[in-house]
């Protein structure tokens, strides 16, 4: 996964950028909403945009508490604090996003190694979880924990079935672990699959909703758990520095997203099918799904890798992320229209055509 790079001088201007869901602008609307945002003290639970943000996302997933916090980094790494002390175990996907994109923080922050399991669409199953906490004793370290990520990014943005998920998470309990999800694309998953959130959410001890992905808010991720957890987690948000003042400018735009951005993602999909569809005939190049928003690709049969694809891309105005040697990922989102679509399927095409 390359960091993202500001432009050199004279670069192509980016036409289509697909880089990620994260690279959405806020509408006139949203920014209407977060200027008129009620706004109190964040810190001291008196802010009453974020209270209300907080209610309703713990209302959305079942869950009896929630709190506001910057970034979906600090949701993932909160939990793992909260739920874990050093010398723990988390069990996650070899590809879950607090392995490969956090700076390693379990590690620095937490003090807990992530055991990496396998599985296919970046998912595993409860015999993943049982096999890794089989004949476990004073030698070993105490695996506190599992984690998956709905959707699964690197897993082709593929959704856990309902049933893999209660059954992963009764393997946990089963042995004694925590369980934790990251849902930083959650709400594709349910739009994906029709299942409601909440039932998504029911097998899991913590859950947490990323604003600035998909449902295209600039700022804010919400934590989502029992009372306790909430308030336990709240020491740790106030020692990292995630504890706010007037976040109620922020949180008015989730709301807004909340309102507006959550059914439309079935949009997002339908343009991500019809871009693999049109990539799909572009000689040398691999697809894979979709099966939510996010396209990835192998360019291997062009004879070239992702970051070459990339910057041949980039020189045709298509912004692209390289997510391995040869996985090139192209992601949907609001700002992303059918006329877009139709321009990155010609642009990426006559990028692998010059290769
Ligand atoms: C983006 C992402 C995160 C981190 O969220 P930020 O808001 O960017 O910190 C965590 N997990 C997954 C699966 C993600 O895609």
């Amino acid at each position: 996964m390359s960091a993202p790079r500001p432009p050199g001088p004279g670069a192509p201007a980016v036409r289509v950028d697909l880089y990620s869901d994260t690279r959405s602008r806020p509408s006139e609307a949203m920014r209407a909403a977060m200027m008129a945002a009620d706004v109190g003290d964040e810190q001291a639970g008196l802010d009453p945009s974020v209270n209300a943000l907080c209610a309703r996302v713990a209302s959305l997933l079942g869950k009896p508490a929630a709190m506001f916090l910057p970034s979906g980094t600090m949701c993932n790494e909160i939990a793992i604090l909260t739920h874990c002390r050093p010398g723990d175990e988390v069990l996650a996907h070899a590809d879950a996003h607090i392995i490969t994109a956090e700076g390693g923080a379990p590690a620095a922050l937490a003090g807990v190694r992530v055991h990496p399991l396998e599985g296919e669409d970046g998912q595993f199953d409860a015999a993943a979880v049982g096999d890794a906490a089989y004949a476990r004793g004073r030698y070993s370290a105490t695996r506190r924990l599992v984690c998956a990520e709905q959707t699964a990014n690197v897993g082709g943005g593929a959704v856990w079935p309902l049933a893999r998920l209660d059954a992963v998470a009764a393997a946990a309990r089963a042995e004694g672990m925590a369980t934790h999800m990251d849902g930083a694309r959650l709400f594709n998953a349910t739009v994906a699959s029709g299942v409601d959130p909440a039932a998504m959410a029911a097998g899991w001890d913590s859950v947490w909703v990323d604003f600035t992905k998909g449902l295209g808010a600039p700022i804010g991720a919400v934590l989502a758990g029992s009372t306790q957890f909430i308030d336990d987690a709240w020491r740790w948000k106030q020692r990292l520095g995630g504890a706010m003042r007037q976040a109620g400018i922020a949180a008015a735009g989730c709301l807004f997203a909340l309102d507006h951005h959550v059914a439309r993602l079935a949009e997002d999909h339908r343009r991500a099918a019809r871009l693999a569809a049109g990539l799909a005939l572009v000689p040398g190049l691999t697809v894979a799904g979709p099966a939510t928003n996010l396209v990835y690709f192998d360019v291997r049969g062009l004879g070239c890798d992702a970051a070459g694809f990339a910057a041949r891309a980039a020189e045709r105005g298509v912004a692209v992320s390289v997510m391995g040697r040869f996985a090139v990922r192209a992601v949907t989102y609001l700002d992303i229209d059918d006329a877009a679509i139709e321009t990155a399927i010609r642009m990426l095409g006559a990028a692998a055509a010059a290769i």
